[in-house]
């Protein structure tokens, strides 16, 4: 039976964005925090040290993929939330080694699903006592849209057409997590998110590579041209959008979510620029911007992503609240003052 202080499970929380959202948590519910990480590379607990003296925090070591240790983690703390960031994230990396896409992202949802439906339901449609009220709130990207040309924007009617190992993974989960709620009335509500950006993210991203190689005195790379377009989110705002949709959404939809901020990497590349010209000047007086350099494509980059928000914004009533360039401040303040972070 559920316990006095109701408790949250979140998967992928020492990662870049479920760290921000177990901050977010911490500081705006009395919630019970327990994040199941794997600390691949990509998991670093020095995005939790905020949290590690705080009693309603507890840290897991663990894979998704290890039913047993989920399934006791439900047994210990009856959970009835879900939050589920978990994944293998990187494009690059799916290019090179998309076994551990398949495991994590497709088979470790599925996993997750499958110990959530045995702790919440009896049978289909039927709750076990106590957890009527329980829900799931799996989290995706716009990538499994595919790519935009120069118009449009993705809704959720957009059809699935992912190009790249990473969101043909998530794609597949996504899928997982819609069958879930068909077959079984299981409780679950998907977002699908663009790019974020902000505090804790890795240092293989393109954002923490720009200020990186800046800062560094290296070249800054750009694949191809730099005018592949991606609508960039505050990470704070997106922790926002799945937080709505966790206690708001309805089950079994999807909600994009999205800042209408529209960017090419060659602007963020001179944007940041510009900024540390004026944060950080270079001793020889020049600017930053003549490190930027161009270099081989992504295979099957995508051209553009661009969201329609408009349905989580009149349904939840969430909305935005940073703009790319006050967004962009913050988070180059934070890795100026967090420097260690940029560096392997
Ligand atoms: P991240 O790579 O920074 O963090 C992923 C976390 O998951 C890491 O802490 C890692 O240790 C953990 N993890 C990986 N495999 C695991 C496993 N098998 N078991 C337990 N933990 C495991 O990723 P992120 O950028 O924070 O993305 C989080 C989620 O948001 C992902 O599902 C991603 O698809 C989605 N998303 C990300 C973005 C973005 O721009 N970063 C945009 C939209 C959606």
């Amino acid at each position: 039976m559920p316990q006095n202080s109701k408790a949250i499970l979140v998967t992928g929380g020492a990662g870049f964005i479920g760290s921000n959202y177990i901050k977010m948590l911490l500081e705006t519910t009395d919630l019970t925090v327990v994040n199941l990480d794997k600390l691949t590379y990509a998991g670093d607990l020095r995005n939790l040290e905020f949290a590690e003296s705080n009693p309603s925090y507890h840290f897991v070591e663990g894979d998704i993929c290890d039913a047993a240790l989920v399934d006791s983690l439900f047994t210990k703390y009856s959970f009835e939330r879900v939050v589920h960031f978990a994944a293998e994230s990187h494009v690059d990396n799916s290019i090179s080694n998309p076994d551990a896409f398949v495991q994590t992202n497709v088979v470790g949802t599925h996993r997750l699903l499958q110990v959530a439906y045995k702790h919440w339901m009896d049978a289909p449609n039927k709750f076990k006592s106590g957890y009527a009220n329980a829900r799931f709130l799996h989290v995706s990207t716009d990538e499994v849209y595919g790519t935009l040309g120069a118009e449009g924007l993705f809704t959720e009617q957009t059809p699935y057409a992912p190009n790249s190992p990473y969101s043909a993974s998530k794609a597949a989960s996504d899928m997982l997590v819609r069958s879930y709620f068909h077959t079984y009335g299981f409780p679950a509500v998907t977002t699908n998110c663009s790019n974020n950006y902000g505090p804790h993210q890795h240092r293989e991203k393109l954002i923490p590579t720009i200020i990186r190689s800046a800062i560094s005195g290296k070249n800054i790379p750009i694949y191809g041209d730099g005018q592949n377009i991606r609508d960039w989110l505050y990470v704070a705002d997106h922790c926002s959008g799945v937080h709505r949709a966790l206690e708001n959404g309805r089950l079994g939809e999807t909600y994009n979510i999205g800042g209408k901020n529209e960017r090419n990497n060659l602007y963020i590349a001179n944007y940041i620029c510009e900024l540390l010209d004026q944060k950080v000047p270079r001793e020889d007086g020049q600017s930053y911007k003549s490190q930027i350099s161009f270099v081989t494509d992504r295979p099957g980059h995508d051209f553009r992503y661009a969201i329609d928000a408009s349905k989580i914004t009149i349904e939840l009533g969430w909305e935005a609240q940073e703009h790319f360039e006050s967004g962009m401040d913050k988070t180059l303040n934070w890795y100026l003052n967090n420097r260690n972070r940029l560096e392997a």
